[in-house]
C-alpha cells in the first residue's frame, strides 16, 4: 500500500452522524489536522430529511448551503469554512473500497490510503434497488431513488424538464409518502402502489393510515394497495414509459421513484467485526467489537435501555445523538473518565403538506386513536397511544403545536399506567398534558 494520511479520529461517511460528531469534537476540542471525515458525496454534511422535503418545492425549494448541518436541529450551520477553521479535513467525492480494521487502514476505490487511531463508522444506508431484486427492466431511465443529494438533484431536473409528467412511485413509506406529496404539489400526476394493506405499516396503525391515504386522495393522488412492480417497458430512448404491476394492472409512467427500502451500510466491514440485527453491534457508548472503533447512526444496532433490547434505529435524531455520544465517549476515555450510558427514547417524525406527525416510543401492543382523523375536515388534528402490558408505551400525534408534542414524549418515556381503551380514547391529548 502506498503512504497514506493518518489521522488520530477518523469518520468514514458525511452525513448527519458526521456532521453532528465533527461538531462535538470542536467543542470538546480537537487540534488542527487531528479529525477527517471522508465521504463519497461532494458536499459537507447536511439535513438529510430536506431531500424529500423542501428540496422538491416547486418555489423557495432548498438548496446548498441554506440545509448543511446542524440547522435541522436549530443548531449553528456548518459551512465548508468551518471545518477548514477548525483543522478538520473533509476528504469529499472519496469512496472507501475497503477497511481493514487490523492494520487500522482504509483504502479510496482510487487507491489513496488512509490510517487512523480511532474510527467512527457513520455509512448510513444504502436504497435498495429493483436492479438489485431483478425487476425487468428496471435499469431503464427516469427510474429514481432518494438517498443522496445527487439523486435529489437528479429527481428535481426530471420534474423540471417534464411538466405535467406522470409519475408513479413505488412504496408507501415515508420516502413514497413525501415524495407522493411533493410531486403531486410540482403538479405531477402521482400514483402510489404498496404490497402492504395500509401505508407505513411498520408504524402506521390502520386508523392512522386511513386518515393519510384519504388526505392524498382528496390531492388528486391515486393509489394502489397489495401489488407491486413487476416489470417496465421503455421507449427507443430508453425512458421508461409503462409499469407492469403484479396484478396485471399496466400504468402510464414519465417518472418511477422508488422508495422500496434501505439496509444498513455494513458490506465494507463484514467479518470483521460483531453484527446484530443486521447492524454493527455496539455498547452504550458506541463501541464495537473492534477496540478505536466506533460505529453510529443508521449502522449501529445499540442497547436501547428503555426497552433492554438491542435495537437499529434509522432515523435522524438518533443518527445526531449517536454520533455526539461516541465522541463524548471518546474524549472522555481519553481522560480517563466515563460517560453516561446512551438512553434514548425513539422520535420519528414526518412533514408534507401543511401535515406533520410525531410520534415518540415504542409502537406495540394495543392502539387507541383519538380526536378528529377525517381527512375532510378543515384542521384534522389526532393521535393514538399504544398501551402494552398495562402502560402506555409509545405516542403518535398529528398537527401538535410544541407544548403537546412535548407531551407525548414525555408520556412515552414515563409509561404511565393505561387506563381502559375508552376512558383514553376520551381523554384523548388531555391524558399525555397531565403529566
Ligand atoms: P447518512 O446521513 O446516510 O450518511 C452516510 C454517509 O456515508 C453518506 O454521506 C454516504 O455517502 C457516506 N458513505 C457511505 N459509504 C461510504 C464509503 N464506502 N465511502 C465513503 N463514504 C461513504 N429521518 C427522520 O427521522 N425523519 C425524516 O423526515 C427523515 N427523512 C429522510 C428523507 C430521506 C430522503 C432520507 C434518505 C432519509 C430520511 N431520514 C429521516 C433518515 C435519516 O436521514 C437518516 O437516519 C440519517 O441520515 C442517518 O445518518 P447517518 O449519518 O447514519 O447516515
Amino acid at each position: 500500500a502506498g503512504i497514506g494520511k493518518h489521522f488520530k479520529y477518523l469518520i468514514l461517511g458525511g452525513g448527519v452522524a458526521a456532521g453532528y460528531a465533527a461538531r462535538e469534537f470542536a467543542r470538546l476540542g480537537v487540534k488542527l489536522g487531528e479529525l477527517a471525515i471522508i465521504s463519497k458525496e461532494a458536499v459537507a454534511p447536511y439535513e438529510r430529511p430536506t431531500l424529500s422535503k423542501a428540496y422538491l418545492f416547486p418555489q423557495g425549494a432548498a438548496r446548498l448551503p441554506g440545509f448543511h448541518v446542524c440547522v435541522g436541529s436549530g443548531g449553528e450551520r456548518l459551512l465548508p469554512e468551518w471545518y477548514s477553521e477548525k483543522g478538520i479535513e473533509l476528504i469529499l467525492r472519496t469512496e472507501i473500497a475497503k477497511a481493514e480494521l487490523t492494520s487500522r487502514a482504509l483504502t479510496s476505490v482510487a487507491g489513496a490510503t488512509f490510517t487512523y487511531d480511532n474510527l467512527i463508522i457513520a455509512t448510513g444506508s444504502v436504497v435498495t434497488r429493483l436492479t438489485d431484486i431483478g425487476v425487468q427492466g428496471a435499469d431503464c431511465n427516469n427510474i429514481f431513488y432518494l438517498r443522496e443529494i445527487d439523486d435529489a438533484y437528479k429527481l428535481v431536473s426530471a420534474i423540471q424538464a417534464r411538466k405535467n409528467a406522470k409519475s408513479v412511485i413505488l412504496g408507501g413509506g415515508y420516502i413514497g409518502l413525501e415524495l407522493g406529496a411533493a410531486l403531486q404539489i410540482n403538479d405531477l400526476d402521482v400514483t402510489m402502489v404498496y404490497p402492504e394493506p395500509w401505508c407505513m405499516p411498520r408504524l402506521f396503525s390502520p386508523e392512522i393510515a386511513a386518515f393519510y391515504e384519504g388526505y392524498y386522495a382528496i390531492k388528486g393522488i391515486k393509489i394502489i394497495k397489495g401489488t407491486t412492480a413487476v416489470g417496465f417497458d421503455s421507449d427507443a430512448n430508453g425512458n421508461v414509459t409503462k409499469v407492469k404491476l403484479k396484478d396485471g394492472r399496466v400504468l402510464d409512467a414519465d417518472i418511477v421513484v422508488v422508495g422500496v427500502g434501505a439496509r444498513p451500510h455494513t458490506t465494507l466491514l463484514k467479518g470483521q467485526v460483531a453484527e446484530e440485527k443486521g447492524g454493527v453491534k455496539t455498547d452504550s457508548f458506541f463501541k464495537t467489537s473492534v477496540p478505536s472503533v466506533y460505529a453510529v447512526g443508521d449502522v449501529a444496532t445499540f442497547p436501547l435501555k428503555l426497552y433492554k433490547e438491542l435495537r437499529r434505529v434509522e432515523h435522524v435524531d438518533h443518527s445526531r445523538k449517536s454520533a455526539e455520544q461516541a465522541v463524548k465517549a471518546i474524549k472522555a476515555s481519553e481522560a480517563g473518565q466515563t460517560v453516561e450510558e446512551y438512553d434514548y427514547l425513539p422520535y420519528f417524525y414526518s412533514r408534507a403538506y401543511d401535515l406533520s406527525w410525531q410520534f415518540y416510543g415504542d409502537n406495540v401492543g394495543d392502539t387507541v386513536l383519538f380526536g378528529d382523523n377525517n381527512p375532510l375536515s378543515a384542521k384534522p388534528k389526532f393521535g393514538s397511544y399504544w398501551i402494552k402490558d398495562g402502560k402506555v408505551v409509545g405516542a403518535f400525534l398529528e398537527s401538535g403545536s410544541p407544548e403537546e408534542n412535548k407531551a407525548i414524549a414525555k408520556i412515552a418515556r414515563l409509561q404511565p399506567p393505561a387506563p381502559d381503551l375508552e376512558q383514553l380514547k376520551n381523554e384523548g391529548l388531555s391524558f399525555a398534558s397531565k403529566f
